[in-house]
């Protein structure tokens, strides 16, 4: 067999064999394939597309191109969650501590922030001395003796995953359903969760612009997660408008803490509430919504959720202290706004653009392997729908560099439109799969 026939199959719009495939993946594995190659390929399937067939073996193959995390020796049901990717999303901060607390163990691996959205593992940085570096074996031993994990991918699951996934960063090959799909379901499935609650974001700031894209990505994967023996829920949530307020690492840190507390954004705890109890039906420690549901108010505004926080924190090396007063995690120099300049109604905030913003402030990577500004950030300070008056902040934003701030305040302007016609709120959620 041969890379360049695979290539030139996927080209001429072939399905490609399971043989096909596995050799593929073998081969972006042990390196014998280069990387033009890979990204001719990668480029066929964003360009030609992949059956369901194709894009299983795909996600099989990627899978089973590392170690294969068992997870019953430590506990009958370990749930996990994936969010596609968006601006202001920080939500595993918070759920995987309230679900820990509700008695189901959280396992997760998380990744880095990825173009214009974020990543937990940056935002967990902002705590000194937080590792996001366990090794297989810590992540086994921690999830039995506290119940919750939450730290980066180990280079020995879906190896060819982590290959693939710098090459489409760097190659426009990122906006694939199918690449997506055996993306996330390939590391899902390596790390061994057996229930997994999958966020699909839709909307401005997310990767599916719409809902039939999202809604194609998100049956897949379910389908994916289903013959792979998982208990898979998928929400279609929107990513139009940032969630909560905070945009950038240690901000979001805070505004996760804050939740925790029983203060943060309405939206943000709302989102959180109701991730968390899918994740408390898939992990059978509830029948059904309502009961899910008062369990992890209860869960979150008794404290429990945020002492299991500090439990993960102190677990994994942080520095307590960071989080108990946050007033001491990075912060920025620079403090500046945007305000309205008519009288209206917010039509739209666009989160794509804030999450650029983010980026050019210094919150996110321009560049593979660039170091962040975990200090820098936006609050978004009103919701799609709002009623605002002219002068009213729309965005108060920390900077550290002035040119860096000229240019994110430019980007935010043209992210955001005053109406004088009321509109409608954005919906948090379009659908649950
Ligand atoms: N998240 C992933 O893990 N992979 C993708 O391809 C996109 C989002």
């Amino acid at each position: 067999m041969r890379a360049i026939d695979i290539i030139a199959h996927k080209r001429d719009k072939l399905e490609l064999t399971k043989e096909e495939i596995d050799f593929f993946v073998a081969g972006i594995t042990t390196n014998t394939i280069p990387d033009y190659q890979a990204s001719a390929w990668a480029m066929a399937v964003l360009l030609n597309g992949m059956t369901a067939q194709e894009t299983t073996y795909l996600t099989l193959a990627m899978a089973h191109s590392g170690d294969i995390l068992d997870l019953s020796s430590v506990a009958p049901l370990v749930v996990d969650k994936h969010s596609s990717g968006g601006v202001g999303d920080k939500t595993t901060l918070v759920v995987a501590p309230l679900v820990a607390a509700c008695g189901l163990p959280v396992g997760k691996m998380s990744g880095r922030g990825l173009g214009f959205s974020g990543g937990t593992l940056d935002k967990m940085e902002s705590i000194p001395g937080y590792r996001v570096d366990l090794s297989e074996e810590e992540f086994m031993k921690q999830l039995a003796d506290i119940g919750i994990v939450l730290t980066g991918q180990t280079g020995d699951l879906a190896p060819a995953d982590g290959f693939m996934y710098a090459l489409r960063d760097v190659t426009g090959t990122v906006p694939s359903t199918p690449l997506i799909a055996s993306s996330i379901m390939s590391k899902k499935i390596a790390a061994g969760a057996h229930a997994i609650v999958l966020d699909v974001k839709l909307g401005y700031g997310a990767f599916m612009k719409d809902l039939e894209s999202a809604r194609e990505l998100a049956q897949l994967m379910v389908e994916i997660g289903n013959l792979s023996g998982r208990k898979v829920r998928a929400l279609l949530s929107d990513m139009n408008q940032p969630l909560g307020k905070a945009v950038g690492n240690a901000i979001e840190l805070k505004e996760a803490i804050e939740t925790m507390h029983g203060k943060g954004p309405e939206d943000f705890r709302e989102h959180c509430l109701v991730v968390a109890s899918h994740m408390l039906i898939l992990g059978e420690k509830a029948a059904a919504m309502e009961e899910a549901r008062a369990l992890a108010e209860e869960k979150l505004s008794d404290g429990s959720a945020w002492d299991k926080f500090l439990i993960l924190v102190e677990a994994q090396n942080g520095d307590v202290d960071y989080v108990k007063d946050p007033e001491k995690l990075p912060a920025a120099e620079i403090r500046d706004e945007i305000c309205a300049d008519a009288d209206g109604y917010i039509a739209m905030i666009n989160a794509q653009s804030v999450g650029e913003a983010s980026v050019m402030l210094g919150a996110g990577r321009e560049k593979k392997g660039a170091a962040i500004d975990l200090g820098v950030g936006i609050y978004v300070e009103h919701k799609v729908g709002d009623q605002v008056k002219k002068g009213d902040v729309l965005f108060t934003i920390y900077a550290n560099d002035v040119d860096k701030l000229n240019s994110a305040k430019q980007k935010l302007s043209e992210g955001v439109r005053i109406q004088a016609a009321a509109c409608e709120e954005l919906p948090l959620f379009y659908g649950v799969l």
